[in-house]
């Protein structure tokens, strides 16, 4: 029997923004969000630069805020890395970790995307762990080994208690970007997957959120939330317009109604 797990959607700016529009849409976005119900939550991972000010203009709001990426190290001699406290210092809930745009671009192995969800939630936060195959992993059948590989990485390093805070983001490469979302039917039948190797962990950790991300948008968004193991979103290019972005996020109220 499924337990109803509170909805969750979660903007993931990448690197757009500057100062001005920031604050409109910030300000957007913490109005629009005051208004929604059932518990739906709200957040923005906005660029390292912004984050006081997503600090300034969200604080006292239903919205939450948080980072992209956090380092694998604590701190010391590396040079360019932001560490998990150092964002929590600015008051961040949320840190993307393992993002498909780290693992291709940057070379981010599922290793250190698991050093980045320990870091992230000794420093207090809610890791977003984000996986998902390519569209040449999907055509050859690969799909749930891939991201159980990507998952396994993850839980290895984690308590029972720790994976229990984790939030878990399946993004299918081919679907991020490219406004070809995956169906519900695709989404849900790996969230299901998914869901069942979180159980495997303890029945603590069976009950996080699981994000969809891949193409949300206001017209795709309520289906998709609709299915029973699919959480909330995480969105891409429709968070940096506070109409969709609200759009979306009461697409996922109604869903959970
Ligand atoms: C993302 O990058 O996390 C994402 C889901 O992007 P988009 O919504 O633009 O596909």
């Amino acid at each position: 029997m499924s337990k109803q797990r509170a909805k969750l959607v979660v903007g993931n700016w990448k690197m757009h923004g500057r100062l001005a529009e920031n604050a409109t849409l910030l300000t957007e976005v913490a109005a629009g969000a005051s208004a929604l119900q059932n518990g739906v939550r709200v957040g923005v991972c906005v660029p390292y630069p912004y984050l006081a000010q997503a600090q300034a203009l969200l604080g006292g709001s239903v919205v939450d805020w948080g980072v992209q990426d956090v380092s694998a190290y604590a701190q010391g001699a590396y040079t360019g890395e932001v560490a998990a406290d150092m964002a929590a210092d600015f008051g961040a809930t949320y840190a993307i970790v393992g993002h498909s745009e780290r693992r291709a671009y940057h070379r981010e192995s599922a290793d250190l995307v698991a050093q980045k969800t320990r870091r992230a939630l000794d420093a207090g936060m809610t890791p977003i762990v984000c996986i998902g195959e390519t569209l040449e992993e999907r055509d050859t059948g690969a799909t749930e080994q891939v991201v159980g590989t990507q998952l396994e990485a993850v839980l290895l390093v984690l308590s029972e208690d720790e994976a229990s805070k984790i939030v878990v983001a399946y993004e299918p490469v081919w679907a991020i970007g490219t406004g070809k979302s995956a169906s519900a039917g695709q989404a849900q039948q790996v969230h299901a997957f998914v869901r069942a190797k979180l159980a495997d962990k303890g029945a603590a950790v069976a009950n996080v959120q699981l994000l969809y991300g891949g193409s949300v948008k206001p017209e795709n968004a309520q289906e998709l939330f609709g299915q029973p193991d699919i959480d909330g979103g995480l969105i891409g290019g429709a968070s940096l317009k506070s109409k969709d972005f609200l759009a979306i996020c009461q697409a996922a109220q109604n869903a959970s109604n």
